[in-house]
């Protein structure tokens, strides 16, 4: 009965590693994923993941019975306070609805879905370019998708007048996604400045705010610095919506956990707002895994594991700004010709080389070194001894 079926392709991001995968290749390098790596090119499992894990398997009271739909409630309510911070009006009102969802990409399409369903407005403006799993998620959530201009190739940075434009001319009501921090896949972030305009034109005009948080501590290093842009939305006491996830700031890729916010007028609207979520979480997945959540739990309530983990993460932040550094400075040694700032400006996991396809591919063929065919590296890939590697490859795409 399945004999009609062709061939799907393979996800643009996940296929870059399928196809490194399969390179033979010793000196390979795979710049593809957006996952950190340490200097040896390892996965990292965070110390403190490691000691909260060992504590729970040492406790015998715990058990592996169903959570809530909406999951564990410590974590929710630990999860609101680390995006909106500990002081939030939002939070002291009760006007915030927090529920466990799988990952970053699961509080995205519950999101994504309840607006579907309850928002009077179905148009989603995404910025282009995105991560490219925004598009689909929210097509299949039911909304439909546009997009506004964010990334203005000539310059390699934000195209702030193209964003205000458009955004200026979307229908009143529209969702607009917003990267919190860390702009995937182009590194650029508005200045606060630019974000505190951005916030004006949104409430001006009631366009509802949807951030996407997947690298809340991995821009600057700092968890509270990172999450400015949601809290000025906070503040004005406005409704906005954040999908958060946990699989990079604390390594728990493969543990799917993350949150979705809601900030509601009112306390009373907001728990309706949750009891109408579980209605869409419960025919989906009926409820979130126990696991992950219970690692993060653990770390966001106890002071001392939450100083170690900020550690570790700042850690991870320095050794990508780091790269970044070494990176741009084998470019100008090269004498590799472009003006290559943009990799020490732009910020989080990624650089968004400018590489066109045809470069990229030549950078796999001849140098074995794997990325998505719009020229982003993750630079969390990258360690002192591939930067030669990298540097060589660049510069024979962009001079050959
Ligand atoms: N949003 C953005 C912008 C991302 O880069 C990612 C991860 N690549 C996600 C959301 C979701 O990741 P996850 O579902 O693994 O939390």
């Amino acid at each position: 009965v399945f004999n009609h079926l062709v061939r799907a392709p393979e996800d643009p991001i996940l296929g870059v590693t399928v196809a490194y995968n399969k390179d033979p290749s010793p000196v390979k390098l795979n710049l593809g994923v957006g996952a950190y790596r340490t200097e040896e090119g390892k996965p990292l499992v965070l110390n403190v993941v490691r000691k909260v894990e060992q504590q729970l398997i040492n406790d015998l009271s715990r058990n592996k019975e169903y959570i809530p739909i909406v999951g564990l409630a410590d974590f929710n309510k630990l999860s609101a306070k680390l995006i909106f911070g500990a002081d939030s009006p939002a939070i002291q009102e009760n006007r915030v609805t927090t529920v466990q969802c799988l990952s970053g990409t699961g509080s995205l399409r519950v999101g994504g879905e309840f607006l579907a369903k309850h928002y009077h407005q179905r148009t989603i403006y995404l910025p282009t370019p995105t991560w490219g799993n925004h598009p689909k998620v929210f097509n299949l959530a039911g909304l439909s998708v546009q997009t506004y201009r964010y990334y203005a190739p000539a310059t390699l940075g934000l195209d702030f007048e193209g964003l205000l434009e458009d955004l200026g001319s979307a229908p009143s009501g529209s969702i607009v996604l917003l990267h919190a921090c860390a702009h995937n896949p182009t590194g650029v972030d508005p200045t606060l400045e630019q974000w505190e305009q951005i916030r004006q034109l949104i409430r001006s005009k009631a366009l509802l705010p949807f951030f996407d948080s997947a690298y809340q501590g991995f821009a600057s290093g700092s968890l509270d610095a990172d999450a400015q842009p949601v809290r000025l939305f906070v503040a004005d006491g406005g409704e906005l919506l954040v999908a958060q996830s946990y699989a990079k700031n604390l390594g728990l890729y493969g543990e799917r956990v993350g949150a979705l916010s809601i900030v509601c007028k009112s306390a009373d609207v907001a728990s309706r707002v949750e009891s109408q979520l579980k209605l869409v979480i419960r025919p989906m997945y009926s409820s979130p895994p126990i696991h992950g959540a219970s690692i993060v739990a653990a770390i966001l309530k106890d002071s001392d594991l939450f100083n170690e983990w900020t550690i570790e993460l700042k850690g991870m932040a320095d050794r990508i700004i780091s790269m970044r550094q070494q990176l741009f400075d084998a470019l100008r040694s090269r004498g590799t010709p472009g003006d290559w700032s943009h990799i020490i400006k732009q910020i989080g996991m990624f650089t968004f080389t400018g590489l066109n396809a045809k470069q990229v591919s030549f950078m796999t063929n001849e140098y074995h070194i794997y990325m998505t065919s719009d020229g982003r590296i993750s630079m969390a890939g990258l360690s002192s001894k591939t930067v030669p590697l990298l540097a060589d490859a660049i510069h024979a795409a962009v001079t050959g």
